[in-house]
């Protein structure tokens, strides 16, 4: 069973449309694919429309998800993976927008800074590089400064003027763990913390927080993630024994963007069984697609 909890379209900041990433992943005979974009569920729809009307007789199950962008009290950046909950529960749905709009003006202060550098790029430049009302990005960023010539890849974007402690960095709006996890839960989903320890990305998650988050209501811990070392996955797993949470493992694949291979790492049936269990039984209908 090849089970993939973790991936992004078009509609946040990958680079296959969600019809794209279902046909991929059918191909690659994944049997349980979630599309979880960066604070946003519009590419649910298409996601589904092409699984049911895939040519080919298809088993794979499609989960409808979102990774959902949290900051601790501390400002350090904490990504929530939020798995078939319900789009009618407006609270919700209000976060992920004021955060979709701060995004917006994070970006022209990024901008700005830039500009202030001498590297000439406009919030233009990089709105033609994302889909529709995608939620917006560094990697749109990066990819707009591929197209003017000042770097060669989103990698070297990254690793040059993007990344987390670079002088250019600013954060966007985000709600807290705590809160993110209850308004999944109260939508009817489950919540996995997303690769905690990923340290190369900037400063992670205290120890003591995921006690909090642990009592707030998350469900499980993504722990299988090439940005977790050997020791870390040792670290995650220990906390995860402790506080009884439902481990996963995925690729967070962002099609051509990142190196990340789709079911690169993989989710355990039993541990999948676990957390489907735990959502809210209509849910379980209607966010579970398959033929
Ligand atoms: P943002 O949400 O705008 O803060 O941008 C973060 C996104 O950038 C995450 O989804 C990462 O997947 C992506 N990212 C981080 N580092 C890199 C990198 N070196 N190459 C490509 N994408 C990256
Ligand atoms: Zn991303
Ligand atoms: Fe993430
Ligand atoms: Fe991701």
């Amino acid at each position: 069973m090849l089970i993939d909890l973790h991936t992004h379209s078009t509609s946040s900041d990958g680079t296959d449309s969600p019809t794209e990433l279902v046909n991929r992943a059918i191909s690659r005979k994944i049997d349980v694919l979630a599309l979880t974009d960066h604070d946003t569920t519009r590419g649910w729809d298409e996601a589904r429309h092409s699984l049911l009307s895939h040519p080919s007789q298809t088993s794979m199950q499609l989960v409808q998800g979102a990774e959902i962008s949290c900051q601790d009290a501390e400002g350090i950046s904490i990504h929530m993976l939020g798995y078939m909950f319900d789009t009618e529960f407006q609270p919700l749905l209000e976060v992920l927008e004021r955060t979709r709009e701060n995004r917006v003006s994070r970006m022209e202060r990024i901008i700005a800074r830039l500009n202030e550098a001498g590297i000439e790029i406009s919030l233009e430049d990089v709105h033609a590089q994302r889909k529709g009302d995608a939620t917006l990005g560094r990697p749109h960023l990066a990819d707009a400064l591929v197209a003017r010539g000042h770097v060669a890849s989103r990698d070297e974007a990254f690793a040059a003027l993007l990344h987390n402690k670079s002088k250019f960095y600013i954060n966007h709006y985000s709600p807290s763990p705590t809160e993110v996890i209850r308004l999944i839960k109260s939508a009817g989903g489950v919540a996995v913390i997303a690769h905690p320890l990923a340290s190369q990305r900037g400063r992670t998650i205290k120890i003591e927080l995921m006690e909090q988050l642990v009592e707030a209501g998350l469900d499980g811990i993504e722990i299988y993630h090439r940005d977790h070392s050997d020791d870390e996955k040792v670290q995650l797993l220990q906390i995860a024994k402790e506080n009884d949470l439902i481990v996963t493992g995925s690729s967070d694949y962002h099609g051509t963007g990142k190196q990340n291979q789709l079911a690169e790492f993989t989710t355990h049936p039993q541990q999948w069984g676990a957390l489907l269990s735990r959502v809210r039984p209509d849910n379980q209908k209607t966010r579970l697609i398959q033929r």
